[in-house]
């Protein structure tokens, strides 16, 4: 490696120290920290942050930069050092194309617009948030002036989370996953509701709950030695480079599934995490890529792996053990089918694997419209009701249980939220690759085996780090496109074993 190149590492070590410094107080924050600390620790975070956010957006970061960039002028575009310079140059462009008075404002508006949201949603009031969003929006709008874009304005947002898509492929992906889905979910719709009683309405010692995610984690192959679960009530991964990278899972004393397929989804992205390679620590390629390609990870175990019926052959009758009374009488065929019930709901991170893709298209479609001016704020809750009826046949009654119930527009963030369904398409794709590659892959949950799996997901995925967009990673390794009819092709065939369509 070059003496410039390394000189601008030695540099970009330092902002990542200070974010993974402020990424400790925030873990401690959400999981630990005492209820009247928020003040200060709000201030010790917004120092830190800006610590980090003007050492990387300086002229030093810009001169460092260019330097390196001709030093690599020619090499592979795989290549680590080229990676290295190209990936940090998107960062640092992103994060300097938008001026700071913008940056403030937002910051300013966001904070502001979250304590509204959260009280309209309890108060069941849009009226009182209309105003924030409507700023948000705006400010959102201007955003994408800023970032710049080719076609349409919320590409240049979508591109701070997928970087590499455009509008246009999304909206494309969609209509075919969509084409697929709504009839799926009316046939299932039409048939008897499965009963899941003996979960919904059961009794679960909370430590047993614990005790059994703790073994799901291990045999995922995540390394305690590198991490630790703790509880919190909205559940997350944060990493703190490649050797320390926490989840966390929620309990109730009923639907152990909550926080089984919690802790397995957070478990995906963990190890995702923990496989980027040691030579990128500390440097733009450690940890995962884009949001879709990780949440094809966590979607991959939760769904593909830990919703199979060769893996409950495996871990019912441990579940048994671990809750006898609770599970008597009930054979593994009623539990698969319970933990795969799907029914059309309000609420999106609740929605099973079938419906959860059609919460995410009333939001794109909205966004979309919010971010050109075809779709007023003040429409946003006719509008929402009127999608839910159309591709789910629900109306929400309220809107807390409507268009008022993810956090996510509370922090002006659009453009995120396709991020969830490009994860589940890749999943779908990647899964069907590796049963492809792995012999007696799915046998081997039968016996409780997860290596052959996770080293192969290291190879073709984790130990990229975030060297390439998801279009790129799934063109070199896979030789494929992002597309639906994996996931489709899956659903069709899982379901209609489970409803007998
Ligand atoms: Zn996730």
């Amino acid at each position: 490696m070059g003496e410039k190149l390394e000189r601008l590492k030695e540099h970009i070590g330092k902002v990542t120290d200070l974010q993974f410094a402020a990424a400790v107080l925030s873990w401690d924050q959400e999981v630990y920290m005492p209820e009247n600390a928020v003040g200060p620790r709000s201030a010790q975070l917004a120092t830190l942050s800006s610590m980090a956010h003007e050492l990387f957006t300086s002229d030093t970061t810009a001169a460092m930069l260019e330097a390196a960039e001709a030093e690599v002028a020619g090499m592979d575009y795989d290549s680590d050092d080229a990676s290295q310079v190209r990936v940090t140059r998107r960062i640092f462009d992103e994060r300097t194309k938008i001026p700071t008075e913008l940056v403030e404002r937002e910051s300013k508006a966001t904070s502001e617009a979250f304590v509204a949201w959260r009280k309209a949603r309890e108060a069941d009031t849009y009226a009182t948030f209309q105003p924030h969003l409507s700023e948000l929006v705006d400010i959102q709008v201007e955003k994408a002036g800023y970032l710049g874009y080719e076609d349409h304005p919320y590409d240049a947002l979508l591109n701070q989370f997928e970087t590499g898509m455009k509008t246009a492929q999304v909206e494309a992906l969609f209509n075919d996953l969509r084409t697929g889905l709504v009839p799926l979910v009316h046939e299932i719709a039409a048939q008897p509701p499965v009963d899941d009683s003996f979960l919904e309405e059961g009794k679960y010692d909370q430590q047993r709950q614990w005790d059994f995610t703790l073994l799901l984690l291990h045999d995922m192959g995540y390394d305690f030695t590198r991490g630790r679960q703790d509880k919190a009530p909205h559940p997350f991964t944060i990493e703190f480079g490649n050797s320390d990278v926490r989840v966390t899972t929620r309990l109730f004393d009923n639907r152990p599934q909550s926080a089984i397929f919690s802790t397995v989804h957070e478990g995906g992205h963990a190890l995702y995490e923990m496989g980027s390679p040691d030579r990128f620590e500390r440097t733009a390629l450690a940890g995962g890529s884009t949001l879709g390609l990780h949440e094809s990870q966590s979607r991959l175990w939760e769904n593909q792996v830990a919703r199979s019926l060769p893996f409950w052959r495996y871990y019912f009758p441990i579940l048994r053990a671990f809750f006898p009374a609770q599970l008597q009488g009930i054979s593994l065929e009623q539990f698969h089918r319970a933990i795969n019930k799907v029914e059309p709901s309000l609420i999106r991170v609740e929605a099973d694997e079938v419906t959860y893709n059609l919460h995410i298209f009333v939001r794109f479609e909205l966004e979309k419209d919010l971010i050109t001016g075809a779709l007023k704020v003040a429409d946003v809750p006719d509008a929402w009701n009127a999608k839910y009826e159309e591709y789910l046949g629900i109306t929400p009654p309220n809107n807390a249980l409507g268009c008022l119930q993810d956090i996510h527009w509370s922090h002006g963030t659009i453009g995120y939220f396709p991020t969830y369904s490009l994860g589940n398409l890749m999943s779908a794709q990647i899964y069907d690759m590796a049963r492809e590659q792995i012999p007696g892959l799915e046998k081997g949950y039968t016996r409780g085996e997860f290596a052959p799996l996770l080293s192969w997901l290291r190879e073709h995925v984790h130990s990229h780090g975030s060297k390439f967009t998801a279009p790129e990673l799934m063109q070199r390794e896979f030789g494929q496109t992002i597309s639906a009819q994996p996931l489709l092709t899956y659903l069709r065939e899982k379901y209609t074993t489970l409803y007998g369509l």
